[in-house]
């Protein structure tokens, strides 16, 4: 029996959207003609005006990726000192603070939104604190209201990094309005991708001309490099990936939607086991399905149901396990102590991120969740 499943195709958390390759080609051939590889091309031009229609803002500023988009963002916003964060993320949106001689200082999450805890944020504020990172993890929205007037009240900048967060709307509004800058992600794992690529949206064409000189060498024309700037630019090449992946986005998210209905049937009503879901006033954007598990109800870990799917050649993922705080790193600071972050610690434990994408079939559904419940009737007792 064991053997048999393990013969089975193995399922990951996600699969990358791929182009038709002879659409890919066709537009490359554009590309080829104009020997224009990188430097803000045509198709750079091309996409980051269509990202802007898609998203909704008034401007955007294409990256190689995430991770730079971030460290610019950090640049442009003046940050140094100290900067609040969340310990329950993705490690790069921790690093790009270290990476830039900021000291993070973890706060706890929100049980809700698993975001930043806005109640235990100022706190932490001290007379070295610049700014707040907020991650709008797994696509729920911070507590953006309650932190912009905190960060009002104590002349703090905001950027948020919504890598999980392509599309979400709140009230119908763009994620990307809170904050002074909002971070995209366009890699390969990530609902919309450009293979890999990343994005800052703002909102006033002065801090976007900045930004853009920052990206490229801080270089404003042949003879003027006025200011030290990095490489953060997105090339041609990517930003051809994203203009034929984009248009295949509004589909992909229905078909998210339509998956997350069939895993909500299999385990709706079993003990323990609880679909983590959005705010009503959030449109969603589908990046993640999520569930938390809670050991006491259920009658098994989240940690013994994710040894069961990966000896059946699932690989759900524990997203955010460790948390970015228990990195050797980090753990020495005094915000990184375990008593501090409760909240965080107690999701870590719990939540599991299950296969999520649009061609995952309804049999493989029904197989994982058939998989999940055997793990509480004591079904697979595990051994190889
Ligand atoms: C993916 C991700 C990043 C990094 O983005 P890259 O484009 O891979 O550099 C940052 N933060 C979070 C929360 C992420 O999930």
């Amino acid at each position: 029996m064991e053997v048999i499943a393990e013969a089975i195709e193995p399922l990951y958390v996600t699969r990358p959207l791929l182009p038709d390759m002879a659409r890919v080609t066709e537009k490359l051939k554009t590309v080829w003609a104009s020997q224009v590889l990188s430097n803000g091309g045509e198709q750079h031009l091309l996409l980051e005006q269509q990202l802007k229609a898609f998203l909704n803002v008034p401007e955007l500023s294409l990256f190689n990726n995430g991770t730079t988009a971030l460290m610019v963002g950090l640049r442009a916003l003046g940050l140094q000192g100290e900067v609040i964060t969340t310990p329950f993320s993705f490690p790069a949106s921790t690093h790009v603070l270290s990476w830039s001689g900021i000291t993070p200082v973890f706060c706890d999450i929100d049980p809700v939104s698993l975001t930043l805890d806005a109640a235990k944020v100022e706190a932490l504020i001290t007379p070295r604190t610049t700014g707040i990172l907020g991650v709008h993890v797994y696509g729920n929205p911070c507590q953006c209201d309650a932190l912009a007037s905190i960060a009002n009240q104590n002349g703090l900048r905001i950027l948020y990094d919504a890598a999980h967060a392509f599309g979400t709307e709140v009230n119908g509004r763009s994620i990307a309005e809170y904050g002074d800058l909002t971070m995209f992600s366009f890699h390969a794992t990530k609902l919309f991708h450009c293979a890999e690529g990343g994005a800052l949206v703002c909102h006033n064409p002065e801090l976007k001309a900045r930004i853009d000189l920052m990206k490229n060498f801080g270089i404003r024309n042949e003879f003027d490099v006025v200011m030290p700037g990095i490489n953060g630019k997105m090339n041609e090449l990517q930003a051809v990936m994203g203009q034929l992946v984009l248009e295949m986005v509004r589909d992909e998210q229905a078909k998210r939607k339509h998956l997350r209905q069939q895993y909500t049937a299999y385990l709706q009503g079993v003990d323990g086991i609880r679909l983590r879901a959005v705010p009503n006033n959030t449109r969603d954007c589908q990046q993640y399905l999520v569930v938390e598990i809670d050991e006491s109800l259920f009658g098994a870990s989240r940690d013994a149901v994710f040894l069961t799917l990966r000896r059946h050649n699932i690989h759900a993922r524990k997203y955010f396990y460790p948390l970015i705080s228990d990195y050797p790193c980090y753990r020495d600071l005094p915000s990184a102590s375990p008593a501090a972050l409760p909240m965080a610690r107690l999701m870590a434990s719990r939540l599991l991120c299950l296969p999520f994408y649009g061609d995952l079939a309804e049999t493989s559904v029904a197989r994982i969740c058939e998989l999940i419940q055997s793990c509480q009737q004591g079904r697979v007792n595990g051994g190889r």
